[in-house]
């Protein structure tokens, strides 16, 4: 029995069928050593027993799938671990094994890689537009923290993609789509070059199965005519090296149908111009035979000019390199060449991988993140002939992002920078969203604003009309565009609230001296705008409604009144809603409610500052009593204000909580409490609560007055 027939033997249950586990374990053997084989087997019997009686579309048992993934990433010699995670990589999705359950079993590499690979399950690709796929992809890529995860990912989707014709029609499409549109670019972009070459063809060949048909046929055709052509060249090639004493392998090459309908499609190349090609690749042991082959067959067919690239000296963004020339052939067709090492040919075939091809002699117990360093470190020092920028741009950026992604409710994918809020997820759709945001749901579950998102969360933001953003969300916010328009809403915000309020009280103003604006006229108003001088109407309202000029003083300027003359004392008053915004603002020292007794001051600068009558402050302004105006409230006012209560309770345990649980019971919110002081018999406690009106306090001051425990309690009033 060989060693494949031994560990099959050993499996429970002897199956009938291998599912292909024979052909892997043969690919294994060799380059793995037998104890990894055999927990590479463990993992097989864990999966095939967690998708025992399921199957695939196709009626195949379901560990088939699994196993055909494990082949994909043995045949670029992937190390253990990430074999055992391609046969695990759907267990957590589709079954009842959990990730703790793998990493007890088979220890936290591999499981870590398999919930990277169920995390990215469950982010799906929907939009159609190129931006979108672009982003999509980095989210992909940011979301791991470890390549083999995509490796995975990616060996997964090309046996999904070689199983498709089980599925429906239109998953068939939408599939094929996402596979051209993320995943094969993705491959490119990493450089496995294998992965990238089928999954373009299985792609095209089910979004356009018409034109997929069409030229495999052509293509068939011409390559049976082609192929004494190809014969003669081979043999004159395979002379021309032996004769200079080269040692060199000899492919001829067949483009892959995807790479040809590009063309055609993109450069308007007729089929004849885009197969009527041919390709080969020579493969040799060093650089300089390179270059001394690529003077050989210069000299055996003339080189067309200007289709020399020497990419082995100048090496494409993902690590490839290869030397390319055309030449005339024989009959004049064009013949492309390319020529590279046995090490260059595997790193274009497998590209990032080729950093976790198994070594046996390879003692390093390097990270995943470090070997991922060391291929980008590698690819650097081979860019640094050319563009570096360009290289980090594309590369370093996608592997080590400063960048997330999440959606937007209908599906869009939205970058931010790290640490961005959802404020700044509200302004980056727009600034209307932002400006009026007033609660935020992540994965559909309600957040703080201040939240920090995270890579393929969907964030949904809850607006109101009216709402307005608050000033303290510049302390949180990353993003330029949700700072600035922050900002200038509060700047225009402040002056077209000032302005509003300026209004009013030269109005007020006029009246208390029998005329008002609409008397005044706009003839008038001009000439004394001009006189003041102001540029406009709206710049003057806005002074005095911020307190830098004086209401009385202006409308007897409007009037012609003399500074001294007979003026009665105001009697209406300022009515104020609650409404008036920035320019309005509720003193901290007296925190007046609707129902107490109020003045104005006027602040430079500031607008109108409302404190209560008795507060102890007012002797201080009373000098200036041009400054003072009469306000009183509106008689609904709907809005919540900040209240102080001081309350003095027994000594006892439990006390604080029992005020606090009466208060919020009286429909009120508590903004701080503060133990003022705590005495052997006594605490004396302040709250500042938030309440509607004095009728409101009333209320709460009587229920806690009520309490048991409560000796006395007052309104604060500093
Ligand atoms: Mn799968």
């Amino acid at each position: 029995m060989d060693y494949a027939a031994t560990l099959l033997a050993k499996l429970p249950g002897a199956p009938k069928r291998d599912h292909g586990l024979r052909r892997l374990i043969e690919t294994l053997e060799s380059y793995l050593q037998s104890e990894q084989i055999e927990n590479i087997m463990q993992a097989y019997e864990f999966g095939a027993a967690a998708h025992d009686g399921q199957t695939r579309m196709s009626g195949e048992p379901y560990i088939s799938h699994p196993v055909a993934v494990a082949q994909e990433l043995a045949d670029m010699r992937l190390d253990s671990q990430a074999i055992s995670a391609a046969i695990l990589h759907d267990v957590v999705e589709d079954t009842s094994a959990s990730i703790a359950e793998i990493e007890d079993r088979f220890g936290t590499e591999v499981a870590q890689l398999v919930d990277g690979v169920s995390k990215l399950d469950q982010i799906q690709f929907h939009s159609r537009a190129e931006a979108q796929a672009e982003s999509f992809r980095k989210m992909m890529l940011a979301m791991i923290g470890d390549i083999r995860v995509i490796l995975v990912k990616l060996a997964d989707r090309l046996h999904n993609m070689q199983t498709l014709d089980a599925m429906p029609a239109d998953k068939k499409t939408r599939i094929a789509r996402e596979t051209l549109d993320v995943y094969a670019p993705i491959a490119n972009r990493l450089g496995i070059n294998r992965f990238k070459v089928e999954l373009e063809d299985l792609g095209f060949r089910y979004l356009h199965p018409f034109r997929y048909r069409v030229l495999e046929k052509a293509l068939r055709r011409s390559r049976g005519s082609q192929r004494q052509m190809v014969k003669r060249v081979s043999e004159e090639l395979k002379a021309a090296l032996a004769a200079e004493g080269i040692e060199a392998e000899l492919i001829g090459r067949e483009k892959h149908l995807y790479s040809i309908y590009k063309k055609m499609a993109e450069k308007r190349r007729t089929l004849a111009d885009v197969v009527d090609v041919f390709g080969f690749r020579i493969i040799v042991d060093d650089v300089s035979t390179c270059y001394q082959v690529l003077g050989i067959v210069h000299a055996l067919y003339k080189p067309m000019p200007g289709r020399f690239k020497d990419y082995v000296a100048i090496p494409r963004i993902n690590g490839y390199q290869s030397l390319h020339t055309t030449l005339f052939g024989p009959k004049g067709q064009p013949l492309e060449v390319q020529i590279r090492t046995h090490n260059m040919d595997r790193v274009a075939e497998s590209g990032v991988a080729s950093h976790w091809q198994y070594k046996a002699e390879d003692k390093s117990d390097a990270t995943p993140q470090r070997r991922a360093r060391d291929w980008l470190a590698n690819l650097s020092e081979l860019q640094r002939t050319e563009t570096p920028e360009e290289f980090l741009e594309s590369v370093k950026v996608d592997l080590f992002p400063d960048k997330i992604y999440v959606f937007t409710p209908k599906g869009d994918i939205m970058p931010l920078p790290k640490g961005a809020t959802t404020v700044d997820f509200a302004y980056a759709v727009h600034t209307d969203i932002g400006n009026r945001c007033v609660a935020a749901k992540v994965d559909r579950k309600l957040v703080p604003l201040r939240s920090q998102l995270q890579n393929g969360q969907s964030v949904e933001i809850v607006t109101r009309r009216g709402a307005k953003p608050n000033p303290n969300w510049l302390t949180f916010v990353r993003t330029a565009k949700a700072r600035t328009a922050i900002r200038h809403y509060m700047k225009t915000m402040r002056s077209s609230e000032s302005a509003d309020l300026g209004k009013r009280l030269l109005d007020q103003s006029l009246k208390d001296l029998g005329s008002s604006l609409r008397k005044v006229g706009k003839v008038r108003m001009k000439t004394a705008i001009e006189e003041l001088g102001n540029s406009d109407v709206t710049k003057l309202f806005e002074q005095i409604g911020l307190g830098e000029r004086l209401a009385p003083l202006t409308a007897r300027f409007l009037l012609g009144v003399n500074e001294d003359g007979e003026s009665e004392p105001s009697t209406a008053s300022l009515v104020i809603a609650g409404t008036e915004g920035m320019v309005v603002s509720y003193a901290r020292c007296c925190l007046p409610i609707p129902g107490d007794e109020v003045m104005g001051y006027l602040s430079s600068g500031r607008g109108i500052v409302i404190h209560r009558n008795n507060c102890g402050n007012l002797a201080t302004f009373r000098k200036q009593p041009e400054k003072w105006i009469s306000v009183s409230w509106e008689e609904n006012v709907d809005l919540e204000f900040s209240s102080q209560i001081q309350v003095d309770t027994q000594n006892k345990p439990g006390v604080l909580a029992e005020v606090a649980a009466t208060i919020a019971d009286s429909d009120s919110n508590i903004e701080q409490v503060s133990v003022l002081g705590r005495h052997e018999d006594c605490y004396v406690l302040s709250f500042l609560l938030q309440v509607r009106d004095r009728d409101h306090l009333a209320k709460i001051m009587r229920r806690v007055r009520n309490m048991s425990n409560v000796l006395r309690i007052s309104r604060d009033c500093a």
